[in-house]
């Protein structure tokens, strides 16, 4: 009698309180490590991945019905410009094309005050997870504007203390823009000595390096020199080879890369998966006549004599690189005047100068930097380099978007596309990797190098950070014409175990949490 009374009581309390919040049910798991695929349910609560295998449906307050689908863990993104987050909190571009985690203050460019920086971000919440590196340029340019010399030994010092401060308020490491003004300024011994500092607090070494083309080996061997001499982490930021004249050089800068890995310095990379670039309009100047600012850079921009011998230099820069004109430059977003966005260099130079000429397209560019700059998209890599540099075991995925406002300019695709582009056209179009290494590159290896503990593995106790996709179809429906298009085939995205994106829908939820690297990484 009395058994009875308990066995009716407990089976009642269990159907009152599933044991789960959410079950992940009937899906294909790719857990991120690697391993092959195996059909296993997932059940999480309280935020938190608590069980995995075949699970009673009946377990949990809420099922979602994976059949035909895979669950994997939500992709991380090292590489983003989303440093102006918490004006921008649902990271739209991001979310949909499952991406739950992601690092800003890449390129030498952060916010200078991490702590008030991440403060704000905690206070708006945000849909996805969140980490920020110090940026060398934000930090040089507090100290010493862009004036294109060494720092005196006080500025060093104002510098040194600018980054111990950043990584004591949160920041996970420091990166550098070595091809950016004031960065492109800075020699290596100053880099080594910031790095530093960022190392010895447990942060890693980003760096966008000092040339990507026509001098790619010896930048790469000058970014690990500072894991040699520094003993932190490094890693390449958007490895590719941007000059015609060198494609076919990623197999020398793997080489290199696993050279160093094999003598200890713990170096990876991260690339998006498409053959044209974005970034500034002036970093096809040559870096002498950016310096001290907008009115002295416009100065030398209006002096006939200093504009001449600026043409000829971007002239012989493109020679170099093997490229005859600009007309691999199309505008992203001119401030200016945004009839332009869109159009390659030689239809700006056809429009603006009534010639498309390479000299009228050189002077469509100076009347653009003299109206405050562009940002734009280059076309000038390889199918060849992108998909060797995709097969290296050690080269992650990650986008160098920022969050995109639809509608708003003529952005770089791979803000809307690039993890799903992967999926879709790299392993099941063209078959480069496998879908299981594809998920490792988005998830394992960056948690590993970044240190995001708990993170980026579908395992009991991890962060229940998942996102659902269908093989058969996910893909980037973004192009550089149209490229504001969000990712197809991704139902289902979890941010700490609450839904983000639910039947391809943003729910609003603002779960992502401020990542950081434990005290003492090395
Ligand atoms: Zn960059």
């Amino acid at each position: 009698m009395h058994v009875l009374l308990v066995a009716l009581l407990t089976a009642s309390l269990a159907a009152q309180t599933p044991r789960y919040d959410l079950l992940i049910a009937g899906g294909t798991l790719i857990d991120g490590s690697g391993a092959a695929r195996r059909r296993a349910d997932v059940a999480v609560k309280d935020g938190r991945i608590v069980a995995i295998g075949i699970l009673p449906r009946a377990s949990a307050r809420e099922t979602i019905d994976a059949t035909g689908l895979v669950v994997a863990p939500g992709f991380i993104d090292v590489h983003t410009h989303a440093d102006a987050v918490a004006d921008t909190p649902r990271a739209e571009n991001f979310v949909r094309m499952g991406v739950t985690s992601i690092v800003a203050g890449n390129c030498g460019g952060s916010a200078l005050d991490v702590g008030e920086a991440l403060t704000a971000i905690r206070q708006t919440g945000i849909s996805v997870n969140y980490a920020t590196l110090i940026g060398h340029n934000t930090v040089r340019t507090a100290v010493m504007g862009s004036a294109d010399r060494d720092p005196t030994l006080g500025e060093l010092a104002k510098m040194k203390s600018l980054v111990w401060r950043a990584m004591a308020d949160g920041a996970v490491g420091f990166s550098t823009g070595l091809q950016y003004v004031p960065g492109t300024y800075a020699r290596l011994p100053e880099i080594i000595e910031l790095a530093r500092v960022a190392g010895n607090a447990g942060g890693l070494y980003a760096s966008h390096m000092r040339n990507e083309g026509t001098e790619l080996d010896n930048a790469i061997a000058e970014t690990i020199r500072v894991g040699d001499l520094v003993g932190c982490r490094v890693q390449i930021s958007h490895l590719k080879v941007d000059s015609p004249n060198r494609w076919g050089a990623s197999a020398s800068a793997l080489a290199l890369i696993d050279a160093a890995r094999a003598r200890g310095v713990d170096v990876e990379a991260d690339q998006y998966a498409y053959t044209a670039a974005s970034s500034t309009l002036g970093i096809r100047f040559p870096a002498w006549a950016l310096a001290g600012g907008q009115a002295a850079v416009a100065g030398r921009l209006n002096d006939p004599a200093a504009w001449a011998r600026i043409k000829t230099e971007m002239q012989a820069l493109l020679a170099e690189r093997g490229l005859a004109d600009l007309s691999f430059a199309v505008v992203a977003m001119h401030a200016a005047d945004p009839a332009l966005n869109g159009l390659s260099m030689k239809q700006v130079a056809a429009k603006r100068k009534g010639a498309d000429t390479p000299d009228a397209q050189l002077e469509a560019a100076r009347d653009m930097m003299l109206a405050g700059g562009a940002s734009m998209v280059y076309h000038f890599m390889s199918d060849g380099d992108v998909e060797r540099i995709m097969r290296h075991p050690h080269v992650g995925v990650a986008s160098d978007s920022s969050v995109l406002m639809p509608g708003e300019g003529a952005p770089h695709p791979r803000g809307y596309g690039n993890n799903v582009r992967v999926l879709g056209e790299y392993v099941r179009t063209r078959r480069v990797i496998s879908l299981e290494e594809a998920i490792r590159k988005m998830t394992s290896l960056p948690a590993k190098h970044f240190k995001f503990q708990g993170r980026g593995l579908i395992q009991e106790g991890y962060a229940a950070d998942i996102t659902i996709f269908d093989p058969a179809t996910v893909g980037d429906t973004a192009t550089f014409e149209k490229p504001h298009a969000f990712a197809a085939g991704v139902p289902h995205v979890l941010v700490n175990g609450v839904a983000v994106v639910r039947n391809g829908q943003h729910t609003g939820a603002r779960p992502g949490q401020i990542l950081t690297a434990p005290a003492g990484a090395k």
